[in-house]
């Protein structure tokens, strides 16, 4: 694989990373064997915290689990679509001027990556409904946010996550877009093997040609 750069768009997990309303926080703590005096820690969080990646069964009664997903959803060819300029909501309009296609991974970067992840703002950018119905029409392989949910904090209109999830298509939340330019990459997304469940933490990274 050439490239030139590796991007990592993870936000750091420590005990101090925001975390969605209502989400357990991160809790790590030391624990010394008396007897070999090796380190382990202890680790304590919710599968949505951090960058992380949404399954169909954290919206969808039924869906797949995040280990069920085939492994090539998460690499290769992506593009950053900038959405700086949409107050509020990721609209429509602005993904139909990109022309998105079929199988395209699609990250949008929005204002929430230049506002920064130092607390948590309840009023972040999230994906329209109608957008997300764009998306799931146009058939995408994979949609990333830069915060942490997808939909609108305190919408009962959680269609953002079931148009997408309905048919499978991953979506990557809270993912830190500030230093990354609007163009193609090939992206690198892979959550960790927890099986059965409804996202899982992921390092994720962009890397440039
Ligand atoms: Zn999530």
């Amino acid at each position: 694989m050439q490239y030139t750069q590796i991007i990592d768009i993870s936000l750091p997990l420590t005990g101090k990373t925001i975390v969605y309303p209502g989400n357990p926080k991160i809790e790590i703590s030391e624990i010394k064997s008396e007897a070999s005096k090796s380190i382990i820690s202890k680790i304590v969080s919710a599968s949505h915290n951090g960058t992380h990646i949404d399954a169909p069964r954290h919206a969808i009664h039924g869906g797949i689990s995040i280990d069920e997903f085939s492994l090539d959803m998460f690499m290769g060819l992506c593009r950053v679509i900038d959405c700086t300029g949409d107050v509020g909501a990721v609209s429509k309009d602005i993904l139909e001027t990109q022309n998105v296609l079929e199988g395209e991974r699609i990250l949008l970067k929005t204002s929430n990556s230049l506002r920064g992840y130092n607390e948590f703002y309840p009023d972040f950018v999230y994906l329209s409904s109608e957008g997300a119905e764009y998306l799931a029409e146009t058939g995408v392989k994979l949609v990333g946010i830069d915060y942490l949910s997808i939909k609108q904090k305190g919408s009962t209109d959680n269609r953002p996550h079931t148009l997408l999830l309905e048919k499978n298509i991953p979506i990557i939340e809270g993912i830190d877009l500030s230093q990354v330019e609007p163009e193609e990459y090939t992206l690198v997304a892979f959550p960790l093997r927890y099986v059965g469940i409804d996202g899982a933490p992921a390092r994720v990274v962009l890397l440039k040609n």
